[in-house]
């Protein structure tokens, strides 16, 4: 937002929240709305309400985002949180009724044309307008237009930011907020971290920075007004901080640091070929989640030992319309190549929350609570022909090496039974035409991430072939903290006692069912935690590939019966941060 912008000169630290660890120095790249590019084409009279319809999902969609950033604005110094507070409101304004809001919905129904160009034209007149008044000050209004105007379009048009191709390497970028999709574009080989004012710690981009090893921080109050493109910043992940403008001895500092990170990095990869086993000889086997198909370099550079998570959601991502089977085919087929007979899990798809698919966008619809809404398994169970694409992709790219199928926010076992009753039919579809598929029929799993299904986990257990742990959304829910949400990331915490009990429970009733029960949730890839999970009977982790090494390290130094018994007395505690203060004590931190 370029008003907010101050001439702060020097070296400032500012704080958010901790995104994902390291540390990257480089030229800022401020990222702004740009030009944007507009579509513009008519519409049949039948389809006017359906247009205005989509312009009044974008609008709240806008007036959500700035209502957001307001409250954010209010952990600025009080100055400049008054005068972001005036700016904010004064967007939020131009939404409400206004001038412009009547404007475009009276060009979509008198040009018949459709929503993005009608805001268009509607911000040129209200634009020109300010422009050619006399007093300076109002002049100026004419850019708050537009930024409301591009705002509205790239929720309408549902754009990333920017695809960040453009900058030279070693960029830090700098943004209002990154999509999972935008994150998605985003090439570590061009940028070296980031850091944004919206979002929180375990959100979907959080979990694709670390994947990609880039240090990045959410939920920085000040960020955008703060930082200018060009200036030099460091981004330090695992404090939460940036610092703008470093002074020499501050920047001879921090490079110090990221070389003890790089020596450190380089210690564990001397890891990689020794087995993943305790000190007493449990072995736990170790596989990386993926995001993007161009991770598995990395994921078999730590030595992991298959795929126990492939989020598919990168195959929707950042495209008009959905992939077909043969698509999904071919990039299954690659990655099953690329994994060299290594197992993968396929995770039907999951999007809705947080992970918008904009090529799902019609599907999806715009929930009242898109964390509870129609998101994931129910979305597939809804929309089937979508799911028996996926299917079938799934099956058929099994036949050139081993695969397993996840089912994503499964709350009972009703799910399940249709779910199985549509990979049956799908099998027989592909048999009776002949074509290839896996032999035999791979193994069909749930993700316990819902609580309920934590809790109905026994049953659940009878009906499949192994649970995946996805304790990132299983913390979410049963706290009610959203993950994205940086203003309450600081009560978010594996660690309450109902989180444990629920990943306890899920573990003894897959242990009692015979099944095969994995962590693939964030708290897998934090060493942290290793102890507790191997304590708690967990025996397959799944993380993103950096965290791997690390991870293995701590397994070699764990006794197994000295966990299981600290896992026992944590489990009977009542307080997190007693429980946080026994498991650093038993981790040689406290
Ligand atoms: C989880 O919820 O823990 C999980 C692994 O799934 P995702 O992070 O993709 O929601
Ligand atoms: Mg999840």
């Amino acid at each position: 937002m370029k008003t907010e912008r101050t001439k702060a000169i020097g070296e400032r630290i500012l704080d958010g929240v901790v995104g994902a660890p390291g540390i990257a120095i480089g030229p800022a790249h401020v990222s702004e709305a740009g030009a944007l590019q507009v579509p513009e084409y008519e519409i049949r009279q039948d389809d006017i309400a359906a247009e205005t319809g989509r312009f009044e999902v974008a609008l709240t969609r806008s007036q959500n985002q700035l209502t957001k950033l307001k409250t954010k604005s209010l952990a600025l110094p009080d100055a400049t949180a008054e005068e972001l507070g005036y700016l904010l409101d004064a967007h939020l304004l131009m939404l409400t009724g206004s001038r412009l809001v009547r404007g475009v919905e009276e060009t979509i129904a008198s040009k018949r044309i459709n929503a993005e160009a009608a805001v268009q034209m509607a911000i040129s007149e209200v634009a020109r307008g300010f422009e050619s008044l006399p007093d300076a000050y109002m002049a100026a209004r004419a850019d708050d237009v537009r930024e409301v105007g591009a705002r509205l379009i790239r929720n309408l048009t549902d754009t990333p930011f920017q695809a960040f191709t453009h900058l030279p390497p070693g960029t830090i970028i700098i943004a209002e907020e990154l999509s999972p999709a935008d994150a998605a574009l985003i090439n570590p080989e061009i940028v070296a971290g980031f850091a944004t004012v919206l979002g929180g710690k375990e959100s979907h981009t959080a979990i694709m920075a670390r994947s990609f090893g880039l240090p990045a921080i959410f939920g920085v109050a000040g960020l955008l007004g703060g930082v200018k493109s060009g200036e030099t910043v460091i981004i330090d992940g695992a404090a939460g901080r940036i610092i703008v403008d470093p002074k020499p001895e501050t920047l001879l500092d921090y490079e110090g640091r990221r070389k003890l990170l790089e020596r450190e990095r380089r210690r564990l990869d001397r890891l990689i070929n020794l087995p993943s086993e305790t000190s007493d000889g449990t072995l736990v086997g170790l596989q990386a989640n993926l995001e993007l198909p161009r991770e598995v370099d990395s994921a078999l550079a730590v030595g992991a030992e298959g795929i126990g998570l492939l989020r598919t959601e990168f195959m929707f991502m950042n495209r008009d319309t959905p992939p077909d089977e043969d698509e999904q085919y071919e990039s299954l087929s690659g990655l099953i190549a690329a994994m060299g007979g290594r197992p993968i899990t396929v995770r039907t798809l999951d999007v809705g929350g947080e992970k918008l698919a904009y090529s799902l966008g019609e599907h999806l619809g715009h929930p009242v609570n898109p964390a509870l809404g129609l998101r994931a398994i129910r979305l597939s169970l809804k929309q089937v022909k979508l799911f028996e694409a996926q299917l079938a992709a799934i099956l058929r790219a099994g036949a050139h090496g081993p695969v397993r199928i996840l089912l994503p926010m499964i709350a009972g076992t009703g799910e399940i039974r249709q779910s199985r009753e549509i990979l049956t039919r799908v099998i027989k579809r592909l048999k009776r035409r002949g074509v290839p598929i896996a032999d035999p029929i791979p193994p069909l799993g749930v993700m316990i991430e819902v609580p309920g299904a934590a809790l109905a986990a026994d049953a659940l257990a009878a009906h499949v072939d192994f649970f995946a742990i996805g304790t990132n959304d299983l913390t979410m829910y049963t706290l009610a903290i959203d993950r994205a949400d940086e203003q309450v990331a600081h009560l978010y915490n594996p660690l309450h006692p109902g989180v444990l009990r629920l990943i306890q429970f899920a573990v003894q009733a897959g242990m009692r069912a015979r099944i095969p029960v994995s962590v693939c949730g964030e708290m897998a890839g934090d060493s942290r935690y290793t102890a507790l999970l191997l304590g708690l009977g967990v025996r397959e982790l799944s993380m993103a590939s950096p965290s791997l090494p690390r991870v293995k390290q701590r397994i070699r130094q764990i006794d197994m019966t000295a966990a299981t018994m600290r896992a026992e007395i944590i489990m009977s505690q009542a307080d997190s941060g007693r429980i946080a203060a026994l498991l650093d004590d038993f981790n040689g931190l406290a």
